[in-house]
């Protein structure tokens, strides 16, 4: 980006220049209307979703004994987590009124994050389609078939690629693998190792790269279109991502009625989804303002140094903004969330949709982890820690936001759901490693 146009930049949204100090800040999406609509995107993508989960459930039961329980449903619980909540108020001496909730995607079946609902959907719904042309199968079969020899080795002859900074090529790895399809993941110089390691243990090809995540995902493309047997997993642009992530408002909604927490004008419900290329936290987003309408409140969280959602969605450039343009590094210990561009389909949907973005810092996040460890017995990785901070920020700096959508004299009775996008498949020795850092800092 020229020189002179990053100075007008500057200019015309002075929170650039908190957001290149790396300050933490609280944006707020001035496009943001009540009804909102996008000719991008509908629900009946969503729901066509939500039935092709539901016809590859005997085959997940078998294929994962540990959905055995959830009759194939891949799900999470909604968790109470009072001891967090005073531990937060009282570590950053703010008042959090109203109830505190964790969505726990960090302990989802499969694969231990919010990438276990976009990405199994996308590859389930891929093998779905090979096998149909193929004539191997037909939507009224009980899809437990899919577990015999001879579909692993039919889709033997196909490749799944994708480019990832560590989850979402994880959970691609797991249940491409499950399938019998060869799987190659582009992973950014920021993967974890045990991610890497994991993924070959389960025979799927890691390429490393030495570059950040766009460049993983350039590379895969690039190589995926070169050979037509290749699906190219497309974290950037995919529907399929899209639609998977938002089966998740479906559930919830139903989760929220059988907990009678309602959500209404005098009810409101705050969501808080940590943001990296935008796909998860996006479709569970869409799918929320869908069913919710205004009553639910969505904030998307980022790193001080990965921020690329809110420059996307501030200055209205979408991915053609990165982080680099304002001199951040897009270094962070969040290895999920270190994305320096956004994606601007979901920038696109997103921009009558959220509330608004916030920052956090590498410090926060290891302090959130380390309190939620001692208060709660709960492990999420360090990027599932940026949405403990949204009550935070909005109690910090969300007066004005909450004076003008009238909502200050209902927030005793606000919920605040905090999306936990990742953990439970982080070994021990990781844990360790993440709690001694947070000792330090606690
Ligand atoms: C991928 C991921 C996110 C964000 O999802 P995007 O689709 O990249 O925005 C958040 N938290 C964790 C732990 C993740 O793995």
């Amino acid at each position: 980006m020229k020189n002179e146009r990053k100075h007008d930049l500057l200019e015309q949204f002075p929170l650039l220049k908190s957001m290149a100090a790396k300050n933490t800040v609280l944006w707020e999406n001035t496009n943001w209307v009540k009804q909102p609509e996008t000719s991008l995107f509908t629900m009946q993508e969503v729901k066509e979703a939500e039935e092709t989960l539901q016809r590859f459930s005997s085959y997940l039961k078998v294929a994962f004994p540990e959905l055995e329980e959830s009759n194939g449903l891949i799900e999470s619980d909604i968790l109470e987590i009072p001891a967090m909540k005073s531990a937060l108020e009282n570590k950053y001496g703010v008042l959090i009124e109203g109830q505190l909730l964790l969505k726990s995607d960090h302990a989802l079946p499969i694969s231990g994050s919010i990438k276990a609902r976009g990405g199994i959907y996308e590859v389930l719904k891929h093998a779905e389609r090979l096998a149909l042309a193929n004539g191997k199968l037909q939507v009224t079969d009980d899809y437990e078939r899919l577990a015999s020899a001879e579909f692993q080795s039919f889709f033997q002859q196909y490749t799944i690629a994708v480019g990832s900074t560590g989850n979402l090529g994880l959970s691609i790895g797991i249940i491409g693998k499950k399938l019998g399809f060869n799987v190659v993941v582009h992973m950014s110089s920021d993967a974890k190792e045990w991610k890497k390691a994991l993924l070959r243990e389960k025979g799927a090809t890691v390429v490393e790269y030495e570059a950040d995540y766009s460049v993983a995902v350039e590379q895969g493309r690039q190589e995926a279109e070169l050979d037509p047997m290749c699906h190219f997993i497309d974290d950037e642009n995919s529907k399929d991502l899209f639609a998977g992530y938002a089966v998740a408002a479906l559930r919830l909604k139903g989760q929220l009625e059988n907990m009678n927490i309602p959500v209404s004008v005098t009810h409101p419900l705050f969501v808080y989804l940590p943001c990296g290329v935008g796909g998860g936290p996006g479709g569970v987003a869409y799918g929320l303002r869908e069913i919710f309408g205004e009553h639910v409140h969505i904030f998307f969280a980022e790193p001080v140094a990965s921020p690329c959602m809110t420059l996307g969605l501030m200055t209205g450039l979408h991915d053609a903004i990165s982080v680099e343009d304002i001199e951040l590094d897009n270094k962070t210990e969040a290895d999920g969330l270190a994305v320096g561009r956004a994606s601007k389909f979901v920038g696109k949907v997103m921009e009558t949709y959220i509330s608004g973005c916030y920052t956090v810092t590498d410090e926060e996040l290891f302090t959130s982890l380390g309190l939620a460890i001692d208060s709660e017995k709960l492990f999420l990785e360090p990027s599932a820690h940026a949405g403990m901070f949204g009550a935070i920020r909005l109690s910090q700096k969300g007066q004005h936001y909450l004076a003008q959508r009238g909502l200050t004299k209902h927030m005793a009775q606000a919920t605040h759901l905090v999306w936990a996008t990742g953990g439970s498949m982080v070994p021990d020795s990781m844990r360790a490693t993440y709690l001694a850092k947070s000792r330090d800092l606690v």
